[in-house]
């Protein structure tokens, strides 16, 4: 019997339909940062290290959309590495492939067992939104703003 708590549930977002409201670490701290706003929202904050280097990143809450700050200047094309800036915990997805050009990916937790994938190459857009609990998602499938709980 397969557990269907743990059924993971893929859903295509239309770009840019849906906010990210609730980012955190796996060890719960929270990522958002209301001081950073971003297209008029608290940004996702994390830190980076490239090249020797350690500085932040402010992502863009909406989902699609790429209206990054960044602190360091990261060449086009370089991948780095995502950490909580709270407990300096790793974001990078373990085994985690970017579909589009291979490269590592982070994952930021959500409430209620989404995450969301991303790649670390910088330029490379590809993201994915995957929401674990497939049992009260799908419950919830039909109703207006359903997602909006899960961000
Ligand atoms: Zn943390
Ligand atoms: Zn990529």
């Amino acid at each position: 019997m397969p557990d269907r708590k743990r059924e993971r549930v893929e859903i295509e977002i239309p770009s840019k339909a849906i906010r990210i409201k609730n980012a955190g670490c796996p060890n719960g701290h929270s990522l958002m940062d209301p001081d950073h706003k971003i297209n008029g929202y608290p940004s996702v904050k994390v830190l980076i290290r490239y090249k020797d280097q350690e500085g932040l990143i402010y992502l863009d809450p909406i989902y699609g959309s790429f209206k990054n700050i960044h602190v360091l200047n990261v060449s086009q094309g370089d991948v780095v590495d995502f950490y909580c800036p709270e407990c300096k915990t790793s974001l990078t997805a373990a085994g985690k492939i970017c579909r589009e050009c291979s490269s590592r990916m982070f994952a930021i937790h959500l409430p209620h067992g989404g995450i969301i994938e991303g790649c670390l190459k910088n330029g490379c857009h590809y993201h994915n939104l995957r929401l674990i609990d497939g049992n009260e998602l799908l419950k919830k499938l039909d109703e207006e703003d359903m997602l909006d709980s899960y961000l």
